[in-house]
C-alpha cells in the first residue's frame, strides 16, 4: 500500500509555534525530509528509528535541487513510507509547498498539509505590532520580493499605491534588495512611512530595526541585517517606531 507525504509547517523558528497537528505529524513519520529555515529544534518530536534527511542550504552550500527532493518524496511515499515534509513557516506560503504537492498528487500519492505560523506573523508579533488595525490598516499583503516566475519584475508603485490606501505591506525575501525596494516603494509612499525589519523572528538570535522607508536600506547595511529577513511597511509601525526598539539610526534628515 502507497504511504502518505504531510507538508508540515514547521513555524518561524520557536518550536513553541508548532501547532499540536504538526508535532504528531512529526511524531508520526518514518522518514522526515528537512528545509533549511526548519529549527532542528523541532526534531525532538520525531519517532526515534525515524530517518532524518536534510535537503536545505545554509552558509554557502548547495542546496538539495528540487527536482531530487519530489524524487525521494515519491519514491518513500510508493514505499509504504509516512513521509513528513518539514518547512519553515507555513508550506504554503512561499514554500513551493503548492507545486510539490501538485507533483505527488499527480503521481497518485495522498498528500496532507498542516499548516503553520508563517515568519510574517511571527515577525509582527514578535515587534508588538498588529498587521490589521481598525485605525491604520484594513488589510494586509503577504508578498516576495524575489522575481516572479515569468520573470515580470515586481510592481512596486501598486503594492506602494495599497499601503498608501492602508495596507500593511509584509515583504519576504526582501534584504537582499533592499535598494529596488526602497527606491520602488517611494515612488507612491512618503519618506516618512515607517518601516521594519526582523531577521531570525522568534528565534533567540532575532534582530529587529525600525525606521523610517527613507532610511531602510542605510538601516540595513549599517545593522548588517541579512536572510533570512521579513520587512514590514506601513502605518501600523508608527507605535514602534516611538518607541525606538531599534540600534539603527531612525530617520534621515
Ligand atoms: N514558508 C515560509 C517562507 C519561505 S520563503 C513561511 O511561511 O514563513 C523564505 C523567506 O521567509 C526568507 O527569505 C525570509 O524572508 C522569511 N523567513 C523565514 N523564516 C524567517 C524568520 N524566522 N525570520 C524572518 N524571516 C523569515
Amino acid at each position: 500500500m502507497n504511504g502518505t507525504v504531510t507538508l508540515v509547517g514547521a513555524g518561524p523558528g520557536d518550536p513553541e509555534l508548532l501547532t499540536l497537528k504538526a508535532v504528531r505529524a512529526i511524531g508520526r513519520a518514518t522518514v522526515l525530509l528537512v528545509d533549511d529555515l526548519v529549527n532542528d529544534e523541532v526534531l525532538a518530536f520525531a519517532a526515534p528509528g525515524a530517518r532524518i534527511v536534510q535537503v536545505g542550504k545554509r552558509g554557502g552550500c548547495q542546496s538539495t535541487p528540487q527536482a531530487f527532493i519530489d524524487k525521494l518524496m515519491a519514491a518513500e511515499a510508493l514505499k509504504g513510507e509516512t513521509v513528513v515534509r518539514l518547512k519553515g513557516g507555513d508550506p504554503f506560503i512561499f514554500g513551493r509547498g503548492g507545486e510539490e504537492a501538485e507533483r505527488l498528487r499527480a503521481q497518485g500519492i495522498a498528500v496532507e498539509v498542516v499548516n503553520g505560523i508563517t515568519a510574517g506573523l511571527a515577525a509582527a508579533t514578535s515587534l508588538g505590532v498588529p498587521l490589521t488595525h481598525r485605525e491604520h490598516a484594513h488589510g494586509v499583503i503577504f508578498v516576495t520580493a524575489h522575481a516572479r516566475a515569468d520573470g515580470e519584475p515586481l510592481d512596486w508603485y501598486a503594492l506602494a499605491t495599497a499601503a498608501a490606501q492602508g495596507l500593511t505591506l509584509v515583504i519576504y525575501m526582501g534584504v537582499t534588495s533592499i535598494d529596488a525596494l526602497q527606491s520602488g516603494l517611494r515612488r507612491g509612499l512618503p519618506g516618512a512611512t515607517p518601516a521594519a525589519v526582523v531577521q531570525y523572528a522568534s528565534l533567540p538570535q532575532q534582530r529587529q530595526l525600525v525606521c523610517s522607508l527613507e532610511a531602510l536600506a542605510a538601516s540595513v547595511r549599517a545593522e548588517r541585517i541579512g536572510s533570512p529577513a521579513i520587512v514590514i511597511v506601513g502605518d501600523v509601525l508608527r507605535g514602534v517606531q516611538t518607541l525606538s526598539l531599534t540600534r539603527a539610526a531612525a530617520h534621515t534628515a
